[in-house]
């Protein structure tokens, strides 16, 4: 068939089959973030486009590169969403929530759009589940939503994540460390890729990041080393925690995350399944942006998780066989087989029916080829003695049942 109007490059439409697997996986969500304490938002598909600039950051790929920005009718900058901490935070700060308590705990299933290069697993529209613990400084809150997550993977059977992580340090240490790197990348610059090298005045911390040149970087300064006091502090807690709480982590140290807002440790969450893309989602702690937003200072800690890839590392489930497949001969008995249909349907029953009025013999191939545990045969005579025939189609065995929907109901489940 020639579809004339096809779909819009890295985006995807998910067929019944995938998409039975993704509510599994996102009842699982709410499952884990209920016994955490975490409550669910819904926020806007797009905002105003400052907060993205003000939030994400100017020089980030992201605001540079990705984000689908338009103008509506009225002038006015708006953007898809690229990412779910921003609409969090200023939906935190817009309906006061910091009122109702010294800590938000939220969490979000939303759709998020970024124009990058399409490839396995990464799309321009694309689902995240994320969490946003808003209110504590302390070093067991972040251990607390790392712990989540793995929580989260065991619960869908996701095997094989590992956790790498690094602190970039709060906005004080951070720059005798931007300073070190510098002067180290200063001598590198010439062998390094041209975004690395327009990074290198605008945000050298993202050279770290740069896949081409990771090799060539291998003895840069370390951020950890550069950490004051306060940060140095919770670095060690952290990872000793972690350590307690038996999370396989390793520390990667030019692990230093695309966002503009991150203070103190960023995080990843690795698959060994995925190939060169393998990161599952990422987060961090962002203790000055509630107050770069116009609240209170705020310290918060986050992650996201991209379930397009979530969903990929999930084993599929063999699909449960259907328990009733009827099957009728004539108009007359069409019509009874389907009000019975009704009947069991309203108990909780899932049964299904051919109504395109083909053969037996295709009716009963229908029901085999859907995987039926029984058929029931609904012709004229049956309907005068008020008694089908159950055939399993297992064993091949007939019986004769009266057609009667509590009689049946228990007889197939
Ligand atoms: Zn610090
Ligand atoms: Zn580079």
């Amino acid at each position: 068939m020639d579809v004339k109007v096809k779909k819009i490059r890295g985006t995807r439409d998910i067929l019944p089959e995938e998409a039975s697997l993704w509510s599994e996986v996102e009842g699982k969500i709410r499952e884990v973030c209920r016994v955490y304490g975490f409550g669910e938002i819904r926020v806007p598909t797009f905002e105003e486009t400052s907060l993205f600039i003000k939030t994400t950051g100017e020089t980030t790929d992201i605001v540079e590169k990705q984000m689908y920005t338009f103008e509506d009718k009225g002038g006015r900058s708006l953007t898809l969403k690229p990412e779910g901490t921003p609409s969090v935070v200023r939906a935190y700060l817009e309906n006061a929530l910091f009122q109702r308590g010294k800590k938000t705990k939220l969490f979000y299933i939303e759709r998020m759009f970024r124009q990058e290069r399409p490839q396995k697993g990464r799309y321009r529209e694309f689902t995240q589940f994320g969490v946003e613990l808003i209110g504590s400084k302390s070093p067991l809150s972040d251990a607390e939503i790392i712990s989540l997550a793995f929580t989260l993977f065991e619960k869908i059977g996701v095997k094989d994540i590992t956790l790498r992580i690094n602190s970039i340090g709060c906005f004080r240490c951070r720059g005798p460390f931007r300073d070190a790197l510098k002067e180290y990348l200063k001598s590198k610059l010439p062998e390094l890729c041209p975004d690395c090298k327009r990074r290198f005045e605008r945000n050298p911390l993202r050279v770290l990041d740069c896949k081409e040149d990771k090799e060539k970087l291998k003895d840069a300064p370390r951020s950890t080393d550069y950490l004051c006091e306060d940060c140095k502090k919770h670095w060690e807690r952290l990872i000793s925690v972690l350590e307690k709480l038996k999370i396989p982590f390793l520390v990667d140290h030019m692990l230093v995350r695309g966002l503009d807002y991150y203070t103190g440790p960023v995080f990843e969450f690795v698959s060994g399944k995925l190939g060169a893309q393998d990161a599952v989602g990422g987060g961090g702690r962002y203790d000055e942006l509630i107050e770069s937003m116009g609240g209170e200072p705020t310290p918060a800690t986050g992650f996201a998780i991209g379930l397009d890839r979530l969903v990929m590392l999930v084993e599929k489930k063999k699909e449960e066989r259907i328990p009733l497949w009827i099957v009728n001969i004539g108009e007359e008995a069409e019509e009874a087989g389907f009000l019975l249909m009704e009947k069991l349907r309203r108990m909780g029953v899932r049964v299904e029916m051919d109504l395109t009025g083909r053969s037996l013999k295709a009716q009963f191939r229908e029901a085999d080829k859907r995987n039926a545990k029984y058929v029931l045969v609904i012709g004229e005579d049956e309907i005068r003695k008020n008694k089908g025939k159950l055939k399993d189609m297992e064993t091949g065995k007939e019986e004769e049942i009266e057609l009667d929907e509590e009689k049946i109901k228990e007889r197939v489940c």
